[in-house]
């Protein structure tokens, strides 16, 4: 079952990013295995997954151990992070997608130079304005980047968003467009923010078509979380 819906998702990722004028390998999927046991990312592993998505720093970890080395397999960390958990995500996640603050951008950074890494990470933008949910404001994006521009060990490679879920993928493209003309007026030379982590499985394509490069799909890929 995951193996015929990793390769359907696939085809329609690679179908909207050519669409865009972009390179299928320009748009990378992490599956968001979370709440899901350990088990079945080794089943996606073998389907072709590469990047797995995983929301609490416990479960990531436990996961990481029972599942042990897979060829080419990069953890992601999406979902909010405590400052009191970041030592256990550090190094072990390729990139950290949700950073929204800066004593956030700072605990990782203190615990990746004790671990002697450079952590890569996204700045969580709430482009909706929804209270219930974190992520910084559009007008505190630049601030945050600047504080973590001075931080040795943390790189910041682009920007996330996680608007809220739609009844109709297109309601949510105002968003997407609006982390990404964010991201264009953010990014220099020396900060090139290329990633855009956008779109879930109601809205993926949608996010693809406004210049997403990470989607985090789980339910599409993986079925309903037990
Ligand atoms: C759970 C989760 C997803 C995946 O959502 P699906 O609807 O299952 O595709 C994506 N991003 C974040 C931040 C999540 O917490």
């Amino acid at each position: 079952m995951i193996a015929e819906r990793w390769a359907a998702i696939r085809a329609e990722v690679d179908a909207a990013a050519a669409a865009g004028g972009r390179a299928a390998a320009d748009v990378r999927i992490v599956a968001v295995s979370k709440k899901h046991p350990a088990a079945v990312i080794a089943e996606a592993h073998a389907a072709g997954v590469r990047d797995v998505g995983e929301n609490y720093a416990q479960e990531m970890v436990a996961k990481r151990e029972a599942i042990g080395e897979l060829d080419g397999l990069r953890w992601h960390f999406i979902g909010k992070l405590q400052r009191n958990k970041a030592k256990l995500v550090v190094g072990a996640a390729a990139l950290i997608h949700a950073v929204d603050s800066e004593k956030l951008a700072r605990a990782i950074d203190r615990h990746a130079a004790e671990a002697g890494v450079v952590q890569r990470i996204l700045i969580a933008v709430n482009v909706a304005g929804e209270q219930s949910k974190s992520g910084v404001d559009p007008d505190g994006v630049e601030a945050l980047l600047e504080a973590i521009g001075a931080m040795d060990h943390v790189a910041c490679e682009g920007l996330m968003t996680m608007p809220p879920w739609p009844e109709d993928p297109e309601d949510n493209r105002e968003y997407f467009r609006a982390v990404r003309t964010l991201r264009d007026r953010l990014r220099t030379d020396a900060v090139e923010l290329p990633e855009l982590s956008m779109g879930t499985s109601g809205d993926f394509l949608v996010a693809v078509s406004e210049g997403a490069t990470l989607v985090r799909v789980g339910t599409a890929i993986f079925g309903p979380r037990p």
